[in-house]
């Protein structure tokens, strides 16, 4: 299984989707960032020694919550997340936290949220308050509203490279290739290329590219031939992006921020 990182602190971010086929894989994957947001020790982070480590690694820590469906009367699992299960959660994070100084909610089998559930999971995921850390494990992220996925980080736990891309991971791969290559001209011909594409396309390009580079930070740091400033940098980026498209900014003017500020020279 391959072992989460942080940096530092600043880099763990409010909202993560763990997708792994197994569920425990996922689970120990969610405890991990778990562990990092509630970290006493050094960096990186988690560093697994600490006492909020620990606790947070048995499931202990008064500032990590775990939801998952609840069971019936004959002790049978319910079918569902329910959204009074969400709105407790979120209503609980307004709430300072006890020993850390962010509070972490993580959702087993969030995939089945039923679509009231997901959707009160909307606002909190996007804003959650004091700095809340939210993480939902799932087998298949397919099943979540793509609303609440475009707010997530994704992980995919399993073995890189299994799962099949899609056809914007692709064109992501590529773009990052040619940004650690720092290879403008055909940086400028891929995104001339690419104007025809949707602004949810384009969206969705945005968010694997987000992706992708926030695994290498955590996973493996010199992935991909960039150091970690200039992987921040492409995250600012993509996050600069996306807040465009959000508002209609076209297609043709993103790729154009794309062009320009993919690549910076060295000095900078
Ligand atoms: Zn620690």
């Amino acid at each position: 299984m391959q072992t989460i990182r942080f940096a530092d602190a600043g880099q763990i971010r409010h909202a993560y989707i763990v997708s792994s086929p197994s569920q425990e894989e996922g689970f120990q994957v969610a405890l991990r960032i778990a562990q990092a947001a509630v970290c006493q020790g050094a960096p990186p982070l988690p560093c697994g020694r600490c006492n909020a480590c620990r606790k947070a690694g048995d499931g202990k820590h008064p500032d990590v919550s775990i939801i998952e469906r609840l069971t019936n009367d004959a002790g049978k699992k319910k079918r569902e997340i329910v959204v009074d299960q969400v709105r407790e959660a979120a209503a609980d994070a307004v709430v300072l936290p006890n020993e850390a100084s962010r509070k972490v909610y993580l959702f087993k089998e969030a995939e089945w949220m039923n679509p009231e559930a997901q959707n009160a999971a909307l606002k909190f995921l996007e804003e959650p308050p004091n700095g809340a850390v939210i993480v939902l494990c799932v087998s298949n992220p397919g099943r979540l509203l793509p609303t609440v996925r475009s707010r997530c980080v994704e992980f995919n736990s399993s073995a890189e490279g299994e799962t099949e891309k899609s056809t914007m991971a692709v064109l992501g791969e590529e773009y990052l290739k040619k940004v650690a290559e720092r290879d403008r001209l055909s940086l400028w011909l891929f995104c001339e290329e690419n104007t025809g594409i949707s602004i949810q396309e384009l969206t969705e390009f945005c968010l694997s590219v987000e992706q992708r580079v926030t695994e290498a930070l955590c996973f493996r740091a010199d992935a991909m031939g960039m150091d970690k400033r200039q992987l921040n940098r492409i995250i600012e980026l993509m996050e600069k992006c996306i807040e465009y498209l959000k508002v209609n900014v076209n297609v043709k003017q993103v790729f154009g921020l794309l062009e320009t500020s993919s690549i910076v020279s060295k000095k900078q």
